[in-house]
């Protein structure tokens, strides 16, 4: 009889339990690897955890394993305790968090063997008399000739991707020169060359301080936060400290929030370092993120340059974490398992005993706070290394204007003045479509979505109404449904009827616009960014996507439509959220050899937000928007939970959340925390269920993890269906 022990696994499910196979003593055992296990009536993959000689369970009635998926583990032995502890932080089901720890090319079934890259080269001329063979190609076969031409100037042959750029129809081309023995290909195993030696901006006073400051703490856990102005020289600090890992032989992670990563960045790490870089975002296919991952395991990247989910990227060496606009939203996973990435990457740093890097114009609260608790340490940087520092904040008193799509006369002055001059104008409206209010004038009727409890906003080019939570389109009625009166009004302005009217009233001036609806992909926003690197006059209009992370020098002029919303939003966050993105905005300005300029249209100049934003910096606003959070009790000051649940019917979530409080009530400091409900959600219909929620609060971090940890034996049997489900949020963004 075969001898065996037992395994346990990580199978990604939504279910707080790790699952047990059998295994034969015979398999060699390595925690990280993957096999292929018998589930249900199909088959699951599952990451091998531990192993074990006894079962608490029947021994008979454990299934063995099927197959061994890998040969070497795909998570190693950190990235699987970081996962235990984000499982245990967050409170995620421990599956869930394992499998997304590995890029999605690999969460199947799909064995793992390490990427390597073809390199093709032409045959050696003695052997094929090439010479006189490429030649003749040119007029028999001009697209084999051209890629030989190629391969003549390159020593060192070339690759897929090379060959891709000379000619997007190359494989079959490549595939003829092979027959005829003319090329041959070879595995690409080299490393990559030492990072080439470009010369260096001179370091400003502030920027060596701070190198000369953390340098020496460069092999020890600590965190450092750049705070310093927009433009004020962070990410030359980054590539210093980059440089200082690769000189020690270490590895580098390097996340920029979704949005940030622009080519911009891209180019300025390459020219830096030349190609010892690999890149990950979520423009990219599976199959080139699982490239990336795989080059910087291998060490074959030093770099990792990516969003949220690259924190996660294995390396034998990682010498430092960045963390670029720490504050930025995107850091956190809203959706699956929650998590922030600024967190997690800390606790990973700390694990490593290596330092990590925040850097930000607008610092979050909640790291402000932790430099005022002396856990981190803040580096000042005032002033921008270029002439001119950001302009101050000018607001627009539009009480008494007449708009024209959106922008009062005033700021058209504005506008004219500087295209005039020659500068380059940004024009942030952070709401997408061509109007957010679609009604009759009649009855009063809005279009509403069927899904959600939501408006549909209208998009002309496309002849629809468009909801922005569920993707819910229906084309223009002609009429009103309600009661057919044929006139249907739309009020309001998007960034489409924006564009629209930029582009009357400056028809000479290119009107740039940067938003979901028009930038399908890279390519797109890659040319449009690209004519503001001309530097010749235009106006860049868009939403969140062009407020952060590009350095245009021939932006001279920032102006901010419609802020107002946010000074009457019910969230706690919103005042924090409303400075950091202006400040952004218009520190986008000025960073060239003209100074910037950078407005705010509003109807309540006299808001104390708004008089703060023009009178004072950032870290003042930050300081009094800590004091009230300190006084109302709210985080960085107190730790937010919050139960939340979806399901067919309102009542089904309600009761749901209910079965979880009484469990919470029965732990013994329960009274002792604040709650809020079970209650609907702010939008309580979305994409077609009913959503509510539980929140929990506390300003003792240790209260509420204890009670937590009492209720959490019983609440995890609470059932999660498709027909009312329940997840939880540590350390939730909101209330
Ligand atoms: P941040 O990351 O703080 O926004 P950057 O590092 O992008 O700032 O710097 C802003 C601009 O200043 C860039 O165009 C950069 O090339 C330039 N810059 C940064 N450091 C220096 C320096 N020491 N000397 C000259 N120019 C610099
Ligand atoms: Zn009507
Ligand atoms: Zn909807």
């Amino acid at each position: 009889m075969p001898q065996h022990r037992f395994a346990s696994f990580a199978i990604a499910l939504p279910l707080y339990r790790i699952f047990e196979y059998r295994i034969d003593d015979s398999e060699p055992v390595i925690a990280g690897t993957r096999y292929r296990l018998p589930f249900g009536p199909g088959t699951r993959s599952g990451i091998l955890l531990e192993v074990s000689d006894r079962s608490e369970f029947d021994a008979e009635k454990i299934k063995p394993v099927e197959e061994r998926l890998d040969v070497e583990p795909v998570l190693g032995e950190h990235i699987l305790a970081l996962a235990k502890w984000m499982s245990e932080y967050y409170l995620q089901p421990p599956g869930d968090v394992i499998f997304q720890c590995l890029p999605a090319y690999l969460r199947g079934v799909r064995a793992y063997q390490p990427l390597r890259v073809k390199r093709w080269q032409l045959v050696a001329p003695e052997k094929g008399q090439i010479d006189a063979v490429i030649p003749a190609l040119e007029r028999t076969s001009p697209r084999q000739f051209e890629i030989c031409q190629a391969l003549l100037s390159a020593s060192a042959g070339l690759t897929a991707l090379e060959f891709k750029a000379i000619n997007a129809n190359w494989h079959p081309v490549v595939k003829a020169l092979e027959a005829k023995k003319i090329i041959h290909w070879d595995w690409d195993d080299k490393p990559m060359g030492p990072p080439v030696a470009p010369e260096l901006p001179r370091l400003s006073e502030e920027q060596d301080a701070i190198v000369q400051a953390i340098e020496p703490l460069m092999r020890q856990f600590a965190v450092h936060l750049l705070d310093g102005i927009t433009g004020s020289g962070k990410t030359e600090i980054y590539l210093r400290l980059i440089q200082n890992c690769l000189a020690h032989g270490q590895q580098v992670i390097y996340l920029v929030p979704e949005i940030g990563l622009t080519n911009q960045l891209i180019d300025r790490v390459r020219a830096r370092f030349g190609e010892c870089f690999a890149i990950s975002h979520s423009g990219l296919t599976e199959y080139q993120r699982y490239q990336a991952w795989d080059r910087f395991r291998r060490a074959e990247a030093s770099i990792m340059l990516g969003t949220r989910s690259s924190l996660f990227s294995q390396c034998e060496h990682l010498g430092m974490i960045i963390i670029d606009e720490e504050h930025d939203h995107s850091y956190r996973q809203e959706d699956g398992v929650r998590y922030h990435a600024r967190d997690v990457a800390i606790k990973r740093a700390q694990m490593l005993d290596i330092p990590i890097l925040l850097g930000s114009a607008t610092p979050s609260l909640e790291s402000i706070a932790n430099c005022e608790r002396d856990t981190f340490f803040r580096y000042r940087m005032d002033h921008r290394p270029t002439r001119f520092d950001p302009p101050p904040i000018d607001l627009i008193d539009v009480r008494d204007s007449r708009f024209d799509f959106g922008c009062a006369a005033k700021t058209f002055e504005r506008i004219d003045a500087h295209l005039q001059n020659s500068g380059q104008v940004l024009v942030y409206l952070n709401r997408r479509g061509f109007a957010p209010i679609v009604m009759c004038h009649e009855c009063g009727w809005q279009a509403q979505c069927r899904n959600c409890d939501a408006r549909l906003t209208l998009h002309q080019s496309q002849h629809a109404l468009l909801c922005h939570h569920c993707g819910y389109n229906q084309g223009l009625p002609e009429s009103c449904p309600e009661c057919g009166h044929d006139e249907i009004k739309h009020y309001g302005i998007g960034t489409e009827q924006l564009e629209q009217g930029l582009n009357q009233r400056y028809p000479n001036t290119p009107v740039l616009r940067v938003d979901r609806d028009v930038i399908a992909s890279r390519e797109a926003l890659k040319s449009r960014l690209e004519q503001l690197q001309t530097g010749e006059p235009c106006i860049l209009i868009g939403t969140q996507m062009i407020a952060k992370g590009h350095d245009y020098p021939a932006i001279t002029l920032s102006v901010v439509l419609d802020a107002d919303q946010a000074l009457f939003s019910a969230s706690y966050r919103a005042s924090e959220r409303l400075t950091q993105t202006l400040l952004q905005v218009c520190g986008r300005s000025g960073r060239g050899d003209r100074a910037g300029e950078a407005v705010v249209q509003t109807r309540f100049p006299e808001h104390p937000l708004m008089q703060a934003l023009q009178r004072r910096s950032y870290r003042e606003i930050a300081d009094e928007l800590l004091a009230e959070r300190r006084l109302l009790g709210f985080p960085p000051f107190a730790r937010v939970v919050i139960f939340r649940s979806d399901a067919q019917e309102l009542e089904q979530a309600l009761s749901r959340l209910e079965t979880i409080k009484a469990l919470l009530l029965q732990s013994t400091r329960y009274k002792e925390l604040a709650s809020i409900g079970p209650m609907p959600a702010l939008m309580t219909r979305r994409i077609g269920r009913y959503r509510a929620q539980l929140c929990l609060l506390a300003t003792d971090h240790r209260l509420l993890r204890s009670v937590l940890a009492e209720a959490w034996p019983a609440i995890q049997e609470v059932p999660s269906t498709p027909r009312a489900n329940w997840t939880i949020d540590i350390d939730a963004y909101d209330l």
